[in-house]
């Protein structure tokens, strides 16, 4: 086993204590607690079924709680449950999700440089090129839904121009804290069902509770009625009837922020006046340790400074894409990922690192005349990702056993 233990100090898990806590009073209540405390020690299976049938009398956890007020005849004593949890020893063990070493990633952000002269220059991240061509090799491998639903592509290209654009926009508004997969339905339901056809005249037509039933699968929509039926009438009043061909004039408009706004500059008018910069935009190339930013704007400005313009319409596309199909938000596909295996990305998750620790518990039996200590350990194991960027002191190896200094951090 790829193994190394050290001592750390113990923090304690509350919420197992207290499983144990519960079910440890169960089985001294039923006399087994001698047996199940060795099933356990013995890495039994069986004891993890008896987890599962806790007997519902035993209660819910607590400092010195009774349970089993209720006696009867031939039953049990109550039993006294306290939590005396003691640091007791803890092992560390990291297990390597691939074979081999991992490849070491490390953070190589854009860098300012500043010239003699006081004039500023960004060099762009190294292997920015490589990063991108392979992530843009994946996604050609990967239809993501933005592909085929994203906003760029909903307006009815059988429309006129103005009607596309306003179809763009709306789409675009839809599209805030909705799937893409949500937001085409609605968009196609109001392209096939609006009375007059989808365009500005017939939304500033539609009563709120009508434009409101066309959109109602989408996220917050009570409030994209409002926005919408206010900014068409921005648009009859002041634009002419189209939408704004400025980021000012887009951004004036209720609900449209940068993001919507770049987007739709781009979408819209075909002018790349600025990168849309979503969540996904925004947490991959942090991951990918280009910058270290809060706020999607920061990252905007970090990557307009040195981002080629003629990537800052595509950008938004593949990494949205990428973070729909392999990035993903929540359980990254780093196994599948090409910028894993060539170790260029210092987030990859590269193995997973399991602590476990030992917990002391002690169960009190209120005997008639005797009290009697049922003291039992129980073992608590956490995991935790292990990302490229430490694997150069996180990973154990075969050669590591015996090398606790590995896993400091
Ligand atoms: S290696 Fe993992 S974290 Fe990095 S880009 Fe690929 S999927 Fe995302």
């Amino acid at each position: 086993m790829l193994a190394a233990s050290r001592r750390l100090p113990l923090r304690r898990t509350r919420a197992a204590t207290d499983t144990l806590n519960t079910v440890e009073a169960g089985r001294v209540a039923n006399g087994s607690a001698r047996e199940s405390a060795s099933a356990t020690r013995n890495g039994d299976g069986q004891s993890e079924s008896e987890l599962s049938s806790v007997p519902s009398e035993a209660g819910s956890d607590s400092r010195g709680a009774v349970v089993g007020r209720k006696r009867k005849r031939g039953q049990a004593a109550p039993v006294t449950v306290k939590r005396e949890l003691d640091e007791a020893e803890v092992a560390a063990v990291a297990s390597p999700r691939r074979q081999g070493k991992p490849k070491k990633a490390r953070r190589a952000p854009a860098k300012k440089i500043t010239g003699r002269d006081g004039s500023v220059k960004i060099e762009p991240p190294p292997n920015w090129e490589t990063i991108y061509a392979l992530t843009r090799e994946m996604r050609n491998e990967n239809v993501a839904p933005v592909d085929t639903m994203g906003c760029e592509s909903l307006a009815d290209r059988a429309a006129t121009p103005r009607d596309q654009r306003f179809q763009t926009l709306v789409s675009l508004m839809l599209s805030s804290q909705t799937k893409d997969t949500v937001t085409a339905v609605a968009i196609r339901g109001m392209q096939e069902r609006m009375p007059g056809g989808f365009n500005l005249e017939s939304v500033l037509a539609l009563e709120p509770p009508a434009l409101n039933a066309f959109i109602n699968k989408v996220g917050f929509h009570n409030l994209k009625t409002k926005y919408i039926k206010q900014a068409a009438e921005i648009l009859r009043d002041k634009w002419d009837s189209d939408i704004p061909d400025t980021i000012e004039g887009l951004t004036s408009l209720p609900g449209v922020g940068p993001k919507m706004a770049y987007l739709c500059m781009s979408a819209a008018w075909g002018r790349d006046e600025g990168i849309g910069v979503d969540v996904h935009v925004h947490r991959i190339t942090n991951l990918w340790g280009w910058h270290k930013t809060t706020k999607p704007e920061e990252t905007r400005a970090a990557l307009e400074s040195w981002l080629p313009k003629e990537k800052w319409h595509d950008i938004n596309n593949l990494l949205v894409g990428f973070g729909q199909t392999i990035c993903l938000p929540v359980g990254r596909r780093c196994g599948d990922c090409k910028l894993a295996e060539r170790g260029l990305c210092p987030s990859a998750v590269v193995g997973k690192k399991t602590t476990i620790k030992e917990e002391k518990v002690v169960a009190k039996v209120e005997g008639s005349g005797r009290d009697e200590n049922v003291s039992k350990k129980i073992m608590v194991v956490e995991q935790r990702d292990i990302k490229a960027g430490d694997a150069q002191c996180g990973l154990a190896d075969i050669e590591d056993i015996g090398r606790p200094s590995r896993y400091r951090r």
